[in-house]
């Protein structure tokens, strides 16, 4: 079903808040394997407003508005709908009812203007707000539904997952099922062109692929009756996906990230993992003990950040900081074997670099980082060159770190 957001507020338009309920909502109706064809934002302006509802009226059979429902003259939403789809605005008592005792549980004084929350399309399905005033509304007329919610992320996501999506789900026959296929250590156009026979020849199942931080993510979607049956559908494409990239597909789980993986892969094997960190202080560190129960693999992890901290807590050579630098592949193939002689770990990983954005020269630019990593036997130690700013070369750091570590623990 062709679907369309419209995101209502000035504030939108002069760039003063992001958008993110029109990226929440785009992902929602992907979930639900709704065509999003269309988006707009559109400020508190009436005629605009109209205009825009009334286009989108014609083109899609679904209409999703976010913002514009609060009590204030600026809040339009509702009354251009109405206006549009010919409807009028009449008191709903429960609404009333709800506004009232939301003020009073909070020893608020009710203005006049908060009435008008209470009003809604004739006909319309009033959605209780459980975190503010606001109804959302469904206005379904002919084949069009057209779904209001408030612009508060915080009203606006619980609202729309505990509400509308029962009603949307509703409107197709049959069930939208998805899975995430999740791969690491590929680029993402190298991915892409690996599946662009299955992308032109999709019907049933499709797959769209999703670029992540050094990851890349494919969306498997399945129409059909049951689960089961959907799939059933999805076999022979995950089949295939698996034969061509192997064991870079590390999850299939949508709730399951690299870390945890990891965490899973170093207990089945009853590893310990230790971290040596200089240009990401910690935050390869902080990934892993996201994972609840890291504890059970993860010993300890060290930022040493200074040569003298590299030199003191893991043995690091002076001569081999003077000669090749702090950073060099010298630099983090010590600090991996410090790591794993003074903690005794089985597995270790080191990382120093140039996160910028001061601080590179033309032999070591900015973006030029060390990964050291050593699983039993297996030991690798990579250069790597990110590119972005300080934020994303730690992250894209990171992430580099946990697929050289997985890779080293499935070949150890
Ligand atoms: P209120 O009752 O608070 O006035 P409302 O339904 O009228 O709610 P708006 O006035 O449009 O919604 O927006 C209220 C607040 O919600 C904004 O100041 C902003 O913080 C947030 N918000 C609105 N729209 C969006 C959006 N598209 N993305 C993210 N946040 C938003
Ligand atoms: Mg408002």
């Amino acid at each position: 079903m062709i679907t369309e957001l419209i995101c209502v507020g000035t504030e939108l338009l002069l760039g003063n808040i992001v958008n993110t309920n029109a990226a929440y909502l785009a992902q929602q109706c992907a979930n639900l394997g709704l065509s999003c064809y269309y988006q707009s934002v559109v400020g508190d302006n009436e005629n605009r407003l109209c205009q825009v509802i009334k286009r989108a009226l014609e083109r899609s059979d679904i209409v999703i508005l976010s913002g514009g429902l609060g009590p204030t003259k600026d809040d339009l939403t509702k009354e251009c709908v109405a206006k549009v789809m010919g409807l009028e605005l009449i008191k709903d008592e429960h609404s009333a009812k709800r506004i009232k005792a939301y003020f009073q549980a909070r020893g608020m004084e009710i203005t006049d203007n908060n009435w008008k929350q209470a009003y809604a399309p004739q006909g319309a399905l009033i959605v209780d707000n459980h975190n503010g005033t606001a109804p959302g509304l469904i206005i379904k007329q002919e084949e069009k539904s057209v779904l209001l919610l408030p612009g508060p992320p915080m009203e606006l996501y619980p609202m729309f997952e505990q509400q509308m999506i029962p009603y949307l789900r509703s409107l197709q026959p049959g069930i939208i099922y998805s899975k995430t296929v999740k791969l690491c250590g590929i680029g993402e156009s190298k991915a892409e062109t690996m599946i662009l026979d299955l992308i032109e020849g999709q019907t049933n199942p499709t797959i769209a692929p999703y670029a992540k931080t050094g990851e890349v993510h494919f969306r498997v979607t399945a129409k059909a009756e049951s689960q089961q049956e959907a799939e059933e559908k999805m076999e022979p494409l995950l089949k295939t996906l698996f034969e061509r990239f192997g064991d870079k597909i590390y999850t299939l789980k949508e709730e399951e990230a690299l870390e945890h993986k990891i965490v899973q892969l170093l207990e089945e094997r009853n590893l310990h993992l230790g971290l040596a960190e200089s240009c990401t202080g910690g935050l390869l560190a902080g990934r892993i003990t996201n994972v609840a129960g890291a504890s059970k693999v993860f010993t300890t992890g060290l930022v040493t950040y200074t040569n003298e901290a590299k030199e003191q807590l893991l043995g690091v050579k002076k001569e081999t900081l003077e000669t090749y630098g702090a950073v060099s592949a010298n630099t983090a193939q010590e600090m991996v074997q410090g790591v794993m002689d003074k903690y005794g770990t089985e597995a270790a990983v080191a990382i120093t670099g140039i996160a910028g954005p001061g601080g590179g020269s033309e032999e070591k630019p900015v973006g030029l980082v060390y990964i050291g990593c050593q699983v039993k036997g297996i030991r690798k130690v990579k250069e790597y060159h990110f590119s972005g700013n300080r934020e994303k070369i730690r992250q894209n750091t990171v992430t580099a770190a946990l697929i050289l570590l997985r890779r080293c623990i499935l070949e150890s």
